[in-house]
């Protein structure tokens, strides 16, 4: 045989090979799985757990939250509640809803939240007062205070669109205006994504956000631009991933029930936004069986840890309790932040202030 057709022969069964892999490919169906761990209709797939889905609300009785859900605000217990310094809150509870007192703050949550359905029911004052951002002004903030899911009294009142009631403000107006009249309960269901940042704090994804605003669709997966702020486009913050949910205290005695959120990341622990003045607590040098520990304030309201030429950004599981997420660090401090119990791994070794 010429080496001329030798060599077309083998680039026509090449050919031929080529397209039989393919086909194998799309029959056994590679493409367009989902999630390579399991196949199509696997039997062994665990079956989703199961939850009571609860009940919606009415005029005369809030919902009742899915057998999931973290419950937030009951109508009765607001101490899961701070202001933003991490001292105790001025809003009040009446008639079973949280109310903004009109100059005490914002109103946070203590627990840090990342991805989540979020739930609450609002009402703005009856009879209205003022106009425009003046008239029931609030807003429901993820991020501690950095985004803004606009709550105002819209119901046959105008403002700038990107202002109004479920607006994400300054960026997203909502795709309708679905508000009910003042004093009456409404409702939004959120579904947040948070910013996320690599370990050297640039931005890898941006926030997203899906929210239906008394179970109608008004914003449908945004994506923001960055925090949501008057008269400027601020760049992305660096902040961990998990932060409190807040409400805004804009001057109008708005009420809240029924605040319920149901984390979408399950893999991590519970964290929590600690006030300064417990983290101050803690700061100094420890002794740590000759070895020295360091603890310094990190932005954001976290420690930072160094020992044995190693340094941790770590996260309040609790007032006392703190841990790492890229290395099995955890410290269990006393109350008076003098000593405690710092653990890599398994163990302990206690800590004693030395400065
Ligand atoms: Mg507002």
């Amino acid at each position: 045989m010429k080496e001329f057709d030798r060599s077309r022969i083998c680039f026509l069964s090449s050919i031929i090979a080529s397209l039989g892999l393919i086909g194998l490919l799309a029959q056994t169906n590679l493409f367009a799985q989902p999630d390579p761990h399991w196949l199509d209709h696997d039997r062994d797939r665990p079956a989703p757990p199961v939850v009571d889905p609860g009940t919606f609300s009415t005029q005369e009785q809030p919902g009742r939250p899915p057998s999931d859900a973290v419950v937030l605000f009951d109508g009765h217990d607001i101490s899961k509640w701070v202001a933003m310094d991490g001292s105790p809150t001025q809003w009040v509870i009446k008639d079973g809803a949280m109310e903004c007192v009109p100059g005490s703050g914002y109103v946070r949550t203590l627990e840090s939240f990342g991805d989540c359905q979020f739930h609450v029911e609002w009402a703005t004052p009856n009879p209205p007062h003022g106009e425009g951002q003046g008239r029931g002004n609030s807003g429901v903030f993820f991020g501690m205070g950095s985004y803004e899911i606009q709550v105002l009294d819209s119901y046959g009142s105008r403002t700038y669109s990107d202002g109004s009631a479920a607006s994400v403000y300054g960026q997203y107006p909502p795709l309708v205006n679905a508000s009910r009249a003042p004093g009456q309960w409404q409702y939004y269901d959120i579904i947040w994504t948070a910013p996320k940042f690599d370990q050297d704090g640039v931005l890898q994804s941006k926030a997203h956000v899906t929210v239906f605003h008394n179970g109608v669709l008004v914003q449908n997966n945004v994506e923001l631009t960055g925090p949501t702020s008057w008269l400027q486009r601020a760049p992305y913050p660096v902040q961990p991933e998990k932060l409190p949910i807040a409400f805004q205290d804009h001057g109008n005695p708005v009420r809240y029930r029924n605040v319920w959120v149901r984390p979408l990341d399950k893999s991590g622990k519970h964290e929590y936004y600690l006030a300064e003045s417990v983290l101050d607590r803690y700061v100094g040098e420890f002794d740590r069986g000759g070895d020295i520990v360091t603890v310094r304030r990190a932005a954001n309201g976290q420690l930072a840890v160094s020992f044995s030429g190693a340094k941790f950004l770590m996260f309040a599981e609790s007032p006392t309790h703190f841990f790492a997420k890229t290395t099995d660090v955890q410290i269990e401090f006393d109350e008076s932040g003098q000593s405690g119990t710092l653990s890599v791994g398994e163990g302990g070794m206690p800590i004693k202030r030395v400065k």
